[in-house]
């Protein structure tokens, strides 16, 4: 049986896409699934980047899209963390965007985003150790989270999507290491979304977040409308999740 708990967090989507970036439906039949879905909010967060040019058009088709629905619509954006000192990959204006979706797209090294692949040949060939990959996408994460700008809502998208890209296991994570985001997340109230499509992070590393106060939420990360809201694996793992933490 579903908790209480768990049956609100499952009425939000905290990540979805449509045609503004890589989504291939327009935002009336986003949220239109949204409605179908029983949704009572629905977080859109479009991929951007430094260069991206359509923020005016995006934040004004969602906030005339509210006038069409009983769904509370929430503007928000995807940003890859850049580096160790989790830098975002924002465009500077970002006037009506009240939401950011921070995300692994890349592996954050010191001097800038690198392809998991070249992550997992640094390993193979010793010259990085897992430990290190893992306190340096922790430090990245972290400091992401304390850099959000200006008084915006954030979460973590798709936490520690990135590792078994780079040839390591999430259960490597432990408790120790994660300490500090957990500490971060909760001082500037940034959820962790368990995510449907890519089903991280593991119920484990999510109960770990939520015994230090963390928030959790859902994310379908919908790149079709049929998908949001759509929350199979999502559900069983905050169950999961919600277990272990209960005494
Ligand atoms: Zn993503
Ligand atoms: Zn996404």
């Amino acid at each position: 049986m579903k908790s209480d708990l768990s049956t609100s967090v499952l009425r939000t989507d905290l990540h979805t896409h449509t045609d503004f970036s890589d989504g291939h439906d327009p935002l009336e039949r986003v949220v239109a699934a949204a409605e179908s879905a029983g949704l009572d909010t629905l977080v859109l967060t479009d991929h951007v980047r430094s260069d991206t040019t359509y923020l005016p058009q995006y934040t004004a088709a969602v906030r005339a899209a509210r006038a069409t629905t009983r769904v509370t619509l929430v503007c928000g954006v995807e940003a890859k963390i850049m580096n160790t000192d989790g830098h975002l990959d924002l465009p500077d204006d970002l006037t009506g965007v009240e939401h950011i979706a921070l995300a692994d797209h890349r592996f954050p090294l010191p001097d800038g985003p690198a392809h998991p692949e070249e992550i997992r040949s640094l390993l193979n060939a010793g010259t990085l150790t897992s430990a290190a990959v893992l306190r340096m996408l922790v430090a990245a994460t972290t400091r992401a989270v304390e850099a959000v700008p200006g008084r915006r809502t954030a979460h973590l998208a798709h936490l520690f999507s990135i590792l078994p890209k780079c040839g390591l296991a999430e259960d490597a994570v432990d408790a120790g290491l994660i300490a500090p985001l957990a500490r971060a997340c909760r001082q500037r109230g940034v959820a962790v979304e368990l995510n449907e499509k890519w089903r991280c992070p593991s119920p484990r590393t999510a109960a770990l977040l939520a015994h230090a106060g963390v928030r959790l939420g859902a994310g379908s990360d919908a790149h079709r409308a049929e998908a949001v809201g759509a929350f199979g694996w999502v559900t069983g793992a905050l169950a999961s999740a919600e277990q272990r933490i209960s005494p």
